[in-house]
């Protein structure tokens, strides 16, 4: 048994670490276990990875959409290098090495609890007075017919490729599956897109879905729309994927980007009396303690909240909280979701359909931002972009925005803040943004919301 401690994290990635930083920064004793690589899913296989790729191609479209700039060329063993650097080689010496100098007791194995007050990790138990839980989440598989057989990428192969495949299949069309999609076409790879439901980003407004459609046909993708793969095979090198109707896509490679299962059944839940949900997820309460424990935390992918790196962190900041005696109630309403892909989509809060469902007095209304302001024709030649409002007509309030423009991932936040500070669209309408920014389409949609 080793040295007992206040706290245990039970998986290093951005929600674990988040905790931590948060935990040793009160002057706590901690122990992290971490079965793989201190920074999980999101440092070397997802997040970071995926955002390093798209973005040398997204300066290429930007420099063609620029006036007057040429066409830079694209290089992929310098993209390839310098991914290779941002995932640390796939190292976490230097993590180990400064959680070590700071006192924290890293195990580098994989852990469960063991009874209350108790993680076990290969042969070492410690002795704790909380746990907190953020072992995050897995590729989740679908159960195709000959998959196993053929060999496919899951998102770790995907973001840790060392060449360019001439071809590849995508299962999946949500954000992972789009964003992989148009890196890899725009570095050479014919690729396909096979969505089961009728529509990519199943989860926003159809309007964004058709806006990224057209987007992904002219990078050279082509989708398959509402149509299941039930069969793959191998022919020679070549992956051949059989959808419902019966037709045939092929590709050198096959990329599962079809969900993520939350990964709670290897956390050792069953010694403390506590049941995952139908999904493999830990349930937990607003406070992110896990129902039905004392003393047990569970935050990020693994409680299936929402599988976002920003919600693991903000939940890491409400159950630190909580377990040093300070109010924490989690507040989900105003979660940003981005798709990297060019042009970027945003969205936030609720959509104008998901309102309604909610009994919510709700309208919308669209901008065309290249015919209501100035930046997007300073910004490029061609200019495009859009910007949806979503009001609660009832609370006079902002319920959920969406946007499809350059960098519209950053200037989301002014909805996000809108949304969760509960802003009234009066107040809103009153503020002034600079001119010319993206973010004075607020502005014109929100006189059109007056209007509607
Ligand atoms: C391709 C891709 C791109 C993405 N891009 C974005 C993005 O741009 N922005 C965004 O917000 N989100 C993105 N996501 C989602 C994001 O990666 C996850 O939401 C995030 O990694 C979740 O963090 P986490 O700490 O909960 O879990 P993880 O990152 O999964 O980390 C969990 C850690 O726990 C460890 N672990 C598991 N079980 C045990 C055990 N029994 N004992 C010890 N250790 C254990 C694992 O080894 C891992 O290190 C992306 C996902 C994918 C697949």
């Amino acid at each position: 048994v080793s040295e007992r401690v206040d706290v245990v994290v039970l998986g290093a990635g951005p929600a674990g670490e988040h905790a931590l930083g948060i935990l040793l920064e009160a002057g706590l004793r901690c122990a992290v276990v971490e079965r793989e690589l201190i920074g999980g899913e999101c440092a070397y296989w997802a997040c970071m990875p995926s955002k390093t790729l798209v973005r040398p191609p997204e300066v290429r479209g930007e420099a063609r959409a620029a006036a007057g700039v040429g066409d830079p060329a694209l290089s992929w063993p310098g993209v390839r290098d310098y991914r290779d650097v941002i995932t640390r080689h796939w190292d976490d010496g230097k993590q180990i090495d400064e959680y070590v100098a700071q006192g924290v007791n890293v195990v580098k194995d994989a852990g469960r609890l063991d009874g209350p007050g108790r993680v076990r990790a290969g042969d070492e138990v410690i002795e704790t007075d909380r746990v907190i839980i953020g072992t995050g989440s897995d590729a989740a598989i679908p159960p195709i017919e000959g998959l196993a057989e053929s060999g496919y990428w899951t998102n770790r192969e995907a973001t840790a490729l060392k060449e360019i495949p001439a071809s590849a299949v995508v299962i999946g069309g949500g954000p992972v599956g789009v964003e992989l999609g148009q890196f890899m076409a725009r570095f050479g790879t014919k690729v396909t897109i096979v969505q089961g439901g009728p529509r990519l980003l199943e989860r926003e407004d159809p309007a964004l879905s058709d806006l990224l459609a057209g987007a992904l046909r002219k990078d050279g993708i082509t989708l398959h729309l509402g149509r299941q793969a039930t069969r793959v095979a191998r022919d020679g090198d070549v992956r051949v994927v059989t959808l419902d109707d019966g037709s045939e896509v092929r590709g050198e490679e096959l990329i599962v980007a079809s969900g993520r299962r939350a990964r709670g059944r290897d956390a050792g839940l069953e010694t403390i009396g506590v049941e995952l949900d139908a999904h493999g997820a830990i349930p937990i309460d607003e406070r992110c303690r896990v129902r039905g424990a004392d003393n047990v935390w569970a935050i990020g992918d693994v409680t299936g909240v929402a599988m976002f790196t920003h919600v693991g962190k903000y939940q890491a900041r409400v159950a630190t909280a909580d377990m040093r005696g300070r109010p924490a109630k989690a507040d989900y309403r105003a979660v940003p979701r981005v798709v990297f892909t060019q042009p970027e989509i945003a969205a936030v809060g609720l959509t104008e359909a998901a309102a309604r469902d909610q009994g919510i007095d709700a309208v919308g209304v669209t901008v065309d931002l290249a015919e209501e302001i100035s930046r997007p024709v300073t910004y490029e030649e061609n200019p495009r972009g859009c910007l949806s409002l979503i009001a609660d007509r009832g609370k006079g309030t902002l319920a959920g925005a969406w946007a499809c423009a350059p960098l519209a991932g950053e200037w989301i936040h002014w909805a996000v803040l809108a949304i969760r500070a509960e802003l009234p669209l009066d107040v809103l309408a009153d503020t002034i943004p600079q001119f010319p920014t993206y973010c004075e389409g607020y502005i014109a949609a929100l006189r059109k919301l007056a209007a509607a």
